[in-house]
C-alpha cells in the first residue's frame, strides 16, 4: 500500500523487522494487552493455555504496562520481543502486529498506524479492555482459561 503523501510504501511494508529503527519497532505495538495476560503451560506437552487474568503490572483500562521501562524488576519472566525471537513466541495473538509482519502479512485495518486512532483497537474489541481481570482477584489460573486472546 503506497503512502498517501509520498507514494512510497510505509515502513512496515518497506522494511523487514530487523531493518526497523527502535522507534518504528515500538510503534508497531497496537496496545491490545493480550500478551500481558497470564498463560499456563502444560508440563508434559508444552501446550499453552491462555487466561483472562492480567499481569499485575497491566493497567486493564488502558491496556498498558504501568512500569514498562523497569518491568523486569517486578516481572522477571516478562519477555522482550525483538526481531530475532518473535518467531519463537507462538503464543502471540493472531492479531499481534509483530506476529503478522513476521509471518509476511499486513496490519489490520484498525491498527493505529493505518487508522491514526489508538483507541480503535479497543472499540473493535481487539484488546483486553473490559475482558481481563486483575491477578489479585483471580485465584487459580486454571479457573480462567479462555480462547479469545489467541
Ligand atoms: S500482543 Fe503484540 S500488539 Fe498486542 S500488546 Fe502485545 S506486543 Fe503489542
Ligand atoms: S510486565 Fe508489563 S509488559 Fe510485561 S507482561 Fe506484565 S504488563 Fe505486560
Amino acid at each position: 500500500m503506497p503512502d498517501d503523501d509520498t507514494g512510497e510504501a510505509p515502513f512496515w511494508q518497506a522494511k523487514s523487522l530487523d531493518q526497523m529503527t527502535p522507534a518504528e519497532w515500538e510503534s508497531l505495538c497496537d496496545g491490545c494487552g493480550k500478551c500481558c495476560l497470564e498463560k499456563l503451560e502444560d508440563a508434559d506437552s508444552g501446550e499453552i493455555s491462555h487466561t483472562n487474568v492480567a499481569c499485575r503490572l497491566l493497567d486493564i483500562r488502558r491496556c498498558r504496562c504501568t512500569r514498562y521501562a523497569e518491568r523486569r524488576r517486578f516481572v522477571p519472566n516478562c519477555e522482550q520481543l525483538d526481531p530475532g525471537n518473535v518467531h519463537r513466541f507462538t503464543w502471540l495473538p493472531s492479531s499481534c502486529a509483530y506476529r503478522l509482519l513476521a509471518e509476511g502479512r499486513d496490519l489490520p485495518w484498525w491498527h493505529h498506524l493505518l487508522s491514526g486512532d489508538h483507541e480503535l483497537v479497543h472499540r473493535v474489541g481487539a484488546s483486553v479492555q473490559g475482558r481481563a481481570i486483575p491477578e489479585r482477584r483471580a485465584g487459580p489460573l486454571e479457573h480462567h482459561i479462555v480462547t479469545w486472546p489467541a
